[in-house]
């Protein structure tokens, strides 16, 4: 993969050039006041280091983003307008302008007027039918548009990287291109955890949905894990392991065509030698609410008119201590509902074993990253707090990520 030094070198220099970056800037917008707020500007954040780098070198930067799921055409609530004035802020005193248009006239436009060293954002892509096309011609043709603008590309947004979008895979052929530090960093990152990791290595899985992280057990169980390392599983995905060891989990979240799979899984971690961490207690609500009558029971009786929103006291410690002596940890997907202090505690009970214990700790998934913050923690405590859940969770399933690929080329 080439850094910015090679493109640099490549190019001849820096300054002057046109270099459209691709950025991650998809944030959680609060929508609820008069003006919407960012509640978790991390991704924001991690993308400065490029584009300081860029900017100093005298380029002329086209950033591109996405924001939310827009369906082709433009949506007020999914402007980049609130993300811009957050990015200024970090960038100050560089000059970041905005263009409320992707590509068109405008854009042109706005390109056109930046000087060396300044910076312009551009609209969300998503307004744009061609950034998420299945059809090749479409998605080339928008890709076309948007290498026009610039004279080379710099893949930065590592949150989108396992798509095939205009933005990520087709323009980085049209165009001299290189991975941006994020990108290089995250790579680096997912490939300690995968290469001869320190063992003994522990996994913890959490968050609403199995079936998105199943795909990852598959790979931990068949070749990232080896005897004495460890698997930890809450969260919502947890019931669905709950009930595939026989128990009622009374109106907790459940999958239950991913049974048979689970139920494979249990018995493929006891013939591995890997062990599974399933919490022998969960805090059980009577509602999916901060005011509902809540008590702490145990994991094989939660009652049939409750539901599961925490992982519990004595599961938290257990899980403290499946952490304590790892060396290498991942971490997706938190414990319980921790966006309501109730059930906050399980997971804040895994990243404060994170901070506590020495391993190589990275923390993967847009919800995880937001609630070690929100729950106070600082990013430093960990070894990474990755920008990209669904890509890095792609990568350690073993899968090919075309954003990546690409960037060979
Ligand atoms: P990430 O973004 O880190 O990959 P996910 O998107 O998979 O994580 O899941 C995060 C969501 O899972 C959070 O909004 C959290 O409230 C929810 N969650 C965690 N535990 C439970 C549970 N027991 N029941 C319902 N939802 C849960
Ligand atoms: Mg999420």
């Amino acid at each position: 993969m080439k850094t910015i030094d090679d493109l640099e070198a490549e190019l001849g220099g820096l300054r002057g050039r046109r270099v459209l970056v691709r950025s991650d800037l998809n944030v959680p917008l609060d929508s609820s006041g008069d003006a919407p707020r960012i509640t978790d500007d991390g991704r924001v954040r991690a993308s400065v280091p490029t584009l300081r780098r860029l900017l100093d070198a005298g380029a002329r930067v086209v950033v591109v983003a996405h924001l939310g799921r827009p369906k082709g055409v433009p949506e007020a609530k999914y402007s980049l307008a609130p993300v811009h004035a957050r990015l200024a802020e970090l960038l100050a005193p560089a000059s970041v302008a905005f263009c409320p248009e992707t590509v068109g006239p405008q854009a042109d436009e706005a390109v056109a007027a930046l000087g060396d060293g300044e910076l312009v954002l551009l609209e969300n892509l998503r307004f744009a039918a061609g950034e998420t096309s299945k059809d090749d011609a479409e998605r080339g043709a928008f890709a076309d548009q948007l290498a026009a603008l610039a004279d080379a590309y710099v893949s930065d947004g590592f949150g989108a990287v396992h798509r095939r979008h205009a933005s990520v895979y087709d323009v980085a052929t049209r165009l001299p291109h290189a991975a941006g530090g994020l990108v290089a960093t995250e790579v680096e990152v997912l490939r300690r955890l995968t290469t001869s990791p320190e063992r003994p290595y522990a996994v913890v899985l959490g968050g609403s949905k199995v079936s998105d992280k199943l795909g990852v057990i598959d790979n931990l169980l068949g070749s990232l894990l080896t005897s004495g390392d460890r698997l930890l599983v809450g969260g919502g995905m947890v019931f669905t392991f709950l009930a595939a060891a026989g128990h009622e989990v009374g109106r907790s979240l459940l999958e239950t065509d991913q049974l048979d799979r689970v139920r494979g899984y249990i018995d493929a971690a006891a013939a591995k030698g890997v062990e599974l961490v399933l919490p022998a207690d969960v805090v059980a609500a009577t509602e999916f609410s901060a005011d509902a009558e809540h008590d702490v029971v145990a994991a094989d009786a939660i009652p049939a008119d409750r539901l599961g929103l925490d992982i519990g006291p004595a599961a938290s410690a257990a899980f403290a201590q499946a952490l304590a002596d790892a060396r290498t940890v991942f971490w997706n997907g938190p414990m319980g509902v921790f966006e309501m202090e109730p059930y906050s505690h399980g997971t804040r009970a895994v990243a404060q074993a994170l901070v506590d214990g020495d391993a190589f700790s990275v923390v993967g998934g847009g919800d995880s990253a937001a609630a070690v913050r929100t729950l106070g923690f600082r990013d430093e405590q960990f070894g990474h707090i990755s920008t990209g859940g669904g890509a890095s969770l792609e990568f350690l399933e073993g899968r090919h990520l075309p954003g990546l690929d690409v960037l060979e080329t």
